[in-house]
């Protein structure tokens, strides 16, 4: 089961693709944590990265195509994958159709999370996670239950991510703007695409993706 979640920054499809591929037994892959990842390791690939995402500009096609293929094509993803912010545009869109062709496998469905843009930038800036395990919590909305203590694996340290301020998000959520629709258009084509209300709830989000992928499964 190899599926796309689409959406705004801070839409919650991060949140959903960790929940759901543990239901799931398949691999979350976020291009923006593998990109991180780079910077983290400070890598050739990562010192490039860095100034685009703390621009909030998109990191150039090429780079995060090489990065995600060599994920996609890996042992871990045997039973399959969701994607976490990849696609951003119609040739990464392309591209992973010849990945997926290229490695005899397609995509499942693809889910776009429908939201509002301005409860986005409340979520985004409020938005943090445990530096641990990366769980992912809201100040606003979803914080620990033990302040400073993540919920997950007790760690006491946590990230914010240095993108997540007002200038970057206004920037990220017109990129979004600028190319989602082409994309959706894409997958409808393909009869792919699944709305979800991702106004509602975390374990409403939750259910409705699992009923809609149980669905599919029957
Ligand atoms: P995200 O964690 O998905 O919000 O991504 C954070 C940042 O990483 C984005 O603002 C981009 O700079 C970069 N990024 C993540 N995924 C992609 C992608 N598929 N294509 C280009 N840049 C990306």
């Amino acid at each position: 089961m190899n599926l796309v979640f689409l959406g705004l920054p801070g839409s919650g499809k991060g949140t959903q693709a960790n929940l759901l591929a543990k239901e799931y037994d398949i691999v979350s892959i976020s291009t923006g944590d593998l990109l991180r990842n780079e910077i983290k390791n400070q890598t050739k690939i990562g010192l490039e990265a860095k100034k685009k995402i703390d621009n909030g500009d998109l990191v150039d096609d090429v780079v995060v195509i090489e990065i995600l293929k060599n994920k996609i094509i890996s042992q871990s993803c045997k039973n399959g994958f969701i994607l976490d912010g990849f696609p951003r545009n119609i040739n990464q869109a392309i591209k992973l159709d010849e990945m997926l062709k290229e490695n005899n496998k397609k995509l499942t469905k693809v889910y776009n999370f429908v939201i509002d843009e301005d409860i986005i930038v409340k979520r985004i800036l409020g938005r943090f996670s445990c530096n641990k395990c990366g769980a992912i919590y809201n100040k606003y909305y979803k914080n620990t239950t033990i302040d400073g203590v993540c919920d997950n694996c007790g760690s006491k340290e946590f990230d914010k991510r240095l993108d997540d301020n007002e200038i970057t998000i206004k920037k990220r959520i017109e990129i979004f703007n600028q190319s989602n629709f082409k994309i959706v258009e894409f997958y409808s084509k393909n009869n792919l695409i699944v709305s979800v209300d991702a106004l509602k709830l975390v374990p409403l989000i939750f259910e409705d993706i699992k009923s809609s992928i149980n669905n599919n499964l029957n």
